[in-house]
């Protein structure tokens, strides 16, 4: 112990004795102790003049922390729903088979843990997994041994085949992939005054491409003339739909962009501090970022006085996340990145008022940021001519699930699902889900409809369901994802959730009946409508969407007796029956 706390102690001093570190802190005590225990919670706790329940709140909440030791080599393997669909199970299977262990459980010698991980932005060759940081892809049951085998050996895993992450840029378009000199989009903004750089996003119409989009002039507007002592501009590369991978795609094909337009936003609000919020399952990417920012700065594109332009200060530091989708939503990242637990906070007041560190913020996507680049270098009125009227410009596709060709597309918006099935190879779809797990389940007879925000807005997951899925069991699954991922903070989210689960589960078993399915909608519409924040708001879409568009499919699974009771009293009973070795009697 006394070894832990010295190392505590110079860990917590190369981050400045910093609180708002703590994700770094805890990062990089974890990756050399292998967990954090309540010692060394006890021991950060007193090097930061903390709380030790403060610390520990904060540990808690993200799956890459572990307070008990674990493997030396912890094997992550993804269980998406695109996964799932491309045999992940299976493999799952010959790994405990190969190591001898169950999904969630550690070697006897303490080597390797398995356990499972929602989305890790590989769906497009799925099934994958990180071993390590280090992804590997395309896994199939034969090479559960011999990954194990390597591990054994002592091999590096990133020289394995499997370790091959292929770009799957099937579609470049002419806003994010097209080539840009560096500092073409720096150099146009500084012959404006920031106030100009701001109306050209403007002429644009450039709107978020997260999912909501709000118009991103508007929100740079409001930061800038927001009262503060300093702003900041936040990047969200914590990409955690499932299904979604573009920005993977983004920052290993172009993070020349992405920070091209980071300096461009951090001109226009007046900012000094830029952070690119990167999601733990990117961790690989780190060091390719760091070696370009260094390059950046090298070249007078980060740091003091930019191309030149006196006064005109501004740097990017990248924060690793630690695995937690709920941190995609803003104000839970400001609180991750803060060194918190990532808990949506109350709005208002919203970011661009009171945001990272109380101070005005500016969040926006990775998309949005490198489309800003390219409106400065190619002027807002390029931009705004593609598109449709409410949704301007490209839009990035990660297509996933039952299709020939997988991988991101940059379209104009307005394509209709319909096109996009013919091009990625899927004309016999029974199903679409646009906007993954949070979006809409389309049927056939709305493939005529047009992705964009005036019609289906969708981050970016686009996942094609073909013709002999079980639908329902993938909207089961679905709910799954929030139930695990819910932050816990508020009822209708927490509960809820675990509820729709429950219900479903019932009426995929066969017990369910009408009633149960008008009770489910009913739940389904209280999680909707009562919940804090965006994902409990869209948690029950996987339920609503199928009831619009597929009653039909319900309706197929439903008992047909008057009245099924909500649980199974057989199965409920089966554990005391054999502990007492007796059996109850039961009508039918
Ligand atoms: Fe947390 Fe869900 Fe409530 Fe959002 S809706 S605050 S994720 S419990």
């Amino acid at each position: 112990m006394a070894g832990d706390a010295a190392l505590v102690t110079q860990v917590v001093e190369q981050f400045g004795r910093d609180r708002g570190r703590l994700m770094d802190i805890a990062r990089a005590l974890h990756a050399k102790l292998g967990c954090l225990t309540e010692d060394t919670i006890g021991d950060v706790a007193d090097a930061l003049g903390m709380r030790r329940v403060q610390v520990r709140d904060m540990v808690s909440f993200y799956a890459f922390f572990s307070r008990r030791p674990k493997g030396k080599t912890v094997i992550r393997l993804c269980d998406a729903v695109p996964e799932r669909m491309k045999g992940a199970e299976e493999v799952a299977r010959a790994f405990e088979e190969a190591l001898g262990i169950k999904v969630g459980e550690t070697t006897p010698d303490g080597a390797i843990t398995i356990e499972h991980a929602p989305c890790i932005g590989l769906s497009d060759q799925a099934p994958g997994a990180l071993i390590g940081a280090t992804p590997v892809t395309n896994l199939t049951p034969a090479d559960a041994p011999k990954i194990v085998q390597a591990l054994q050996d002592g091999k590096d895993i990133a020289t394995l085949p499997q370790a091959e992450v292929d770009l799957n840029l099937r579609k470049p378009g002419p806003v994010i992939f097209a080539p840009m000199e560096r500092g073409t989009a720096i150099r146009a903004a500084v012959n404006r005054k920031p106030e100009e750089v701001i109306a050209e996003m403007n002429k644009s119409r450039l709107r978020g491409r997260g999912g909501a989009g709000f118009p991103t002039a508007m929100k740079w507007d409001f930061c800038r003339k927001a009262k503060g002592n300093a702003r900041y501009l936040i990047c969200n590369a914590d990409e955690g739909e499932p299904g979604t991978f573009k920005d993977r795609v983004i920052l290993t094909e172009c993070p020349d962009l992405l920070f091209e337009g980071m300096t461009v936003a951090g001109y226009a609000l007046g900012a000094k501090e830029g952070l690119l919020y990167l999601r733990g399952e990117y961790e690989y990417l780190l060091p390719h970022l760091d070696q370009v920012l260094a390059k950046r700065r090298h070249l007078g594109l980060l740091g003091k006085n930019i191309v030149g332009c006196e006064g005109f200060d501004f740097d990017i530091r990248i924060q690793l996340g630690a695995g937690a989708y709920i941190c995609g939503e803003e104000s839970a990242l400001i609180e991750s990145l803060e060194g918190k637990r990532g808990a949506p906070r109350d709005r208002p007041p919203f970011p661009v008022q009171k945001g990272y560190k109380n101070q005005p913020t500016s969040v926006n996507n990775v998309e949005t940021l490198c489309c800003a680049a390219r409106v400065l270098e190619m002027g807002g009125d390029w931009f705004a001519a593609m598109g449709t009227r409410d949704s301007t410009g490209t839009k990035l596709l990660s297509v996933s699930g039952d299709c020939k060709h997988p991988g991101v597309y940059e379209l104009e918006y307005g394509i209709t699902v319909e096109k996009l099935l013919e091009m990625v190879g899927a004309e016999d779809a029974q199903a679409v889900q646009v906007g993954g797990p949070s979006g809409q389940c389309v049927a056939p007879k709305d493939f005529g409809r047009s992705i964009s925000f005036e019609d289906l807005p969708t981050g970016g997951s686009i996942i094609v369901f073909g013709p002999k899925r079980d639908l329902l069991e993938c909207m089961r699954q679905f709910i799954e994802f929030f139930v695990e991922e819910s932050c816990g903070w508020c009822v209708p989210c927490r509960v809820g959730t675990t509820i729709l689960s429950k219900q479903l589960a019932k009426i995929l078993d066969g017990r369910g009946t009408r009633a149960d399915v008008q009770e489910m909608e009913k739940v389904a519409n209280t999680v909707k409508t009562m919940s804090r924040c965006g994902l409990g708001q869209t948690a029950a879409n996987p339920i609503l969407s199928t009831l619009r568009s597929f009653p039909g499919l319900y309706e197929a699974r439903l008992k047909k007796d008057d009245f099924v009771p909500p649980f199974d009293l057989k199965a409920a009973l089966a554990e005391g029956c054999a502990i007492t070795g007796k059996q109850p009697v039961l009508e039918d």
